[in-house]
């Protein structure tokens, strides 16, 4: 493209042009028209003149008295600038206002002279060389009865006439710049008013150009432009109501998506990521904008993913699937995908959501593993009561010194079953009070809680003569559940005798620490090594199942625990080293 012009500069040398053609063209035809008029003057001068001499030298033609001729014609000669010839047929020259006839040529061929002879006025111009100027000539015959005897010629040099016009020349010539210069005035002035109205126009097309939509043409008052300017502001509202309509879609549809608890994943037909969604971000632990257009398989390290995807693009149908993060701890996540189609049926991409389902596995493996280890649990005392019932009907009733110790077994396991069931009712009436918020806490004291729990726990002491000590202050007070608060410390006091060496003690102790009250129990037994800490609060776990059966354990003691815990609001943790003891500690709000 080359360098460009502004518009008044391609318009303005034109009109200067067609300005100087047009007075040119004009001033040409009037000096044409002007010496058309002035030669026609001169030759009706001429012929007048002409016939003014005709009437003065007949009288002459009736003697042949030439002398006399040419004398009056010189008479005249000098007072006019017009020359006058008489020529007789045979083309003689006989007389002349300003030359001697003696030394004129023969006239008869000159072409003026020829129509006068032939008896019509006849007129010439033509450059004569005697004179060196241009000459108009004129001549008309002198007839007597009816015969031309002669011919007048009057003529006169064209150059007087150029003379003549020559100030008007001058005149013209000053009046033609004159106008001209007005002319490019009034132009320019034209121009000039054209290009403003543009330009404003220019300038609000570029500041819409720049996105400023909200900016507005001043209308001209020429129609074209005044027109063209409305339709330009009109276009800048409709763009500026669309644009703040997709804006505001935008918006919504953002704050849509970064709401979802699901992750979002927009794909394009290419594999590549158009949009991720903050749950996504945090689920692939990737940043929306640096992934953004690169490949899913490049963003993404997860090949169940990148089989998801792929999947989902080959069809149109919903496809649902399931995909698995591995980490500490894994993560299951339910995948939805569906394709994108715009409103001829081409695909555009996918649209994949992940709903992240660890916990619903989390919590149905719990429910397998308990219901395994319920049915486990209650399997081996029945089996035990079965088989020695079957072994006292098959006999051993009559042996009775056997038959008692196998009644005492009996006893033993169905205590067993009935310690079993009685903690997993204690647990679940626990578990449904508190998700139904029924469990009633008010305002107690702790060391009430500590005189409950040593009257409970002083007679399982004894057996092993392990030393119990209580340590709380008087005005120790918090929100609590009488019962449970018992029921946890006493499990965990149980515990602690369980799994203690005989002689040695066990310390139950309540402070406030900041804004929490502390409850804890410590012992010196034999302690939980680091890997089944995280564990033991889990229904049914024992480190050392054999021990525990041994010592009448249920494996469900600390679960009972944490979850009087959590229903007053509070936590439980352990500290235990294998050889020195453990301490349970109960956290509660204060
Ligand atoms: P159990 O009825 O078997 O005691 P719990 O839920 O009360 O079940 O405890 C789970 C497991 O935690 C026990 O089997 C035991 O191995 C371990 N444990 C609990 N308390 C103590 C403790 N004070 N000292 C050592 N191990 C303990």
């Amino acid at each position: 493209m080359g360098k460009r012009r502004k518009l008044i500069w391609q318009l303005y040398p034109s009109y200067l042009i067609i300005v100087v053609l047009s007075l040119t063209g004009m001033g040409l035809y009037s000096f044409k028209i002007l010496k058309e008029l002035s030669q026609e003057g001169l030759l009706a001068n001429l012929q007048a003149q002409a016939f003014l001499v005709q009437e003065l030298v007949k009288r002459s033609f009736s003697g042949d008295r030439w002398a006399e001729l040419d004398k009056q014609l010189k008479r005249i000669g000098a007072s006019t600038s017009t020359r006058i010839t008489v020529i007789l047929p045979s083309g003689k020259v006989v007389g002349d206002s300003h030359e001697n006839p003696e030394r004129m040529d023969n006239h008869a061929i000159r072409p003026e002279i020829k129509e006068a002879l032939a008896g019509k006025p006849g007129s010439s111009t033509r450059y004569s060389l005697s004179l060196n100027a241009d000459l108009a000539y004129f001549a008309v015959p002198v007839q007597r009865d009816g015969r031309v005897v002669g011919v007048i010629r009057t003529s006169v040099p064209i150059t007087a006439f150029t003379q003549v016009l020559r100030p008007f020349f001058l005149e013209f010539f000053l009046a033609g710049i004159v106008i001209l210069v007005l002319a490019a005035g009034v132009s320019l002035y034209v121009s000039r008013r054209m290009e403003k109205p543009i330009e404003q126009i220019q300038r609000g097309a570029a500041r819409f150009a720049q996105g400023d939509l909200q900016f507005r043409v001043e209308t001209p008052r020429s129609e074209e432009l005044g027109a063209l300017a409305e339709s330009m502001n009109e276009m800048a509202a409709q763009l500026h109501q669309r644009l703040t309509t997709i804006t505001q879609q935008r918006n919504e549809l953002e704050a849509v998506l970064s709401a979802m608890v699901e992750a979002v994943l927009v794909l394009d037909t290419r594999e590549r990521i158009l949009r991720v969604n903050q749950s996504a971000e945090k689920l692939f632990q990737i940043d929306a904008t640096k992934v953004r257009l690169r490949s899913v398989q490049e963003a993404i390290r997860n090949t169940d993913l990148h089989r998801f995807v792929t999947s989902t693009l080959a069809g149109r149908m919903l496809v649902e699937g399931e995909i698995v993060i591995i980490g500490d701890p894994d993560k299951f996540l339910q995948a939805h995908g569906v394709t994108l189609t715009d409103a001829g049926g081409h695909i555009l991409g996918a649209l994949i959501v992940l709903n992240d389902i660890s916990r619903l596995r989390t919590v149905e493996k719990i429910r397998r593993d308990f219901v395994a280890n319920v049915s486990h649990e209650l399997k081996t005392p029945i089996t035990s009561i079965k088989g020695f019932l079957e072994t006292l009907k098959e006999g051993a009733l009559n042996d009775p010194e056997n038959a008692e110790r196998f009644l005492d077994i009996v006893i033993k396991h169905t205590d067993r079953l009935s310690l079993i069931i009685e903690d997993l009712l204690s647990l679940s009436r626990i578990e449904r009070d508190a998700e139904k918020g029924e469990i009633a806490l008010e305002t107690g004291s702790i060391k009430e809680v500590f005189e409950a729990v040593e009257k409970t726990c002083r007679d399982k002491a004894q057996p092993k003569n392990i030393r119990l000590e209580y340590a709380v202050d008087d005005g120790l007070n918090a929100e609590i559940n009488l019962t449970l608060l018992e029921q946890a410390i006493v499990n965990l006091v149980d515990n602690a005798i369980k799994y203690s060496e005989p002689e040695s003690s066990v310390k139950v102790e309540g402070h406030k620490a900041r804004d929490e009250i502390v409850i804890t129990v410590q012992d010196h037994g034999c302690g939980i090594s680091r890997d089944h800490l995280a564990r033991i609060f889990e229904r049914f776990y024992r480190v050392d199942k054999a021990r525990s059966r041994k010592v009448g354990g249920t494996g469900l003691g600390l679960s009972i625990v944490r979850h009087i815990v959590i229903a007053h609001g509070g936590r439980i943790e352990v500290e235990s080293f294998i050889g020195r003891g453990s301490t349970f500690s109960i956290h509660l709000p204060a």
